[in-house]
């Protein structure tokens, strides 16, 4: 049976997100790949959970973009280790971009790798990295229908982020209509709704993140 590129490509990329969940594995590292479109939030997050765990996490964080430091740069300036990866065009990581990043990483002085995938809600969707688990940020002004135009991005991941929920009193953004859309494509998944803006939201997801990282922890010992 012919196998098309595009498979070989994909299962190429598969072999290495395995090796870069064995690596992180191998230093207790959870990892989280977060996606979303351009402007959803994906920095702000970022920047939002290093405040919230801190003193009771140890973060790093891989920066995708087509170009520019600028998120890695506004990572870092919260105190943590931060790589920005240039895709130099490509709308996505993929698992070896990741593992060139992660040999700047110091894995063994961090509990949780928050990776902030490069602005799309298309490609990314595509491409495991190896990370444990996967996030979507949706953002009030992007609207409604996000998750009727793009399943394959809400189908794929483990955790729903709805940011700017401050936004929806001035906003027309019917929330039970892409909850539907949500809950056709990927029913009952984990879901937080967060304004990174006034912080509401933003310790529930955190204390997620601690739950995991310690059932983690304890299943690698
Ligand atoms: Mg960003």
């Amino acid at each position: 049976m012919k196998v098309s590129v595009v498979e070989r490509i994909l299962s190429a990329n598969d072999r290495l997100a395995l090796e870069n969940q064995t690596l992180l594995d191998a230093h207790g590292v959870l990892g989280v790949n977060l996606m979303a479109s351009p402007g959803a939030g994906k920095t702000s997050l970022i920047e939002q959970t290093i405040d919230a765990l801190q003193g009771c996490l140890c973060l790093g964080a891989v920066d995708g973009d087509i170009a520019t430091s600028l998120d890695a740069d506004r990572v870092a300036a919260r105190g943590i280790p931060a790589v920005q990866i240039n895709t130099g065009g490509s709308c996505h990581l993929d698992a070896n971009m990741l593992k060139r990043a992660l040999s700047d990483v110091p894995l063994d002085e961090i509990d949780l790798l928050l990776v902030e995938n490069v602005g799309n809600l298309i490609c990314p969707a595509n491409f495991k990295l190896g990370t444990h688990f996967s996030a979507v940020i949706a953002s009030i002004p992007e609207g409604d229908d996000k998750p009727y135009k793009y399943p394959p991005m809400y189908t794929g991941v483990d955790v729903l982020i709805i940011n700017k929920i401050d936004l929806l009193p001035y906003l027309e953004f019917d929330l039970d209509y892409f909850s539907r859309g949500v809950e056709i494509l990927n029913s009952g998944i984990v879901t937080f709704e967060v304004s990174c803006k006034t912080g509401e939201g933003i310790h529930a997801w955190a204390d997620w993140l601690v739950e995991q990282v310690e059932a983690h922890t304890q299943a690698s010992e």
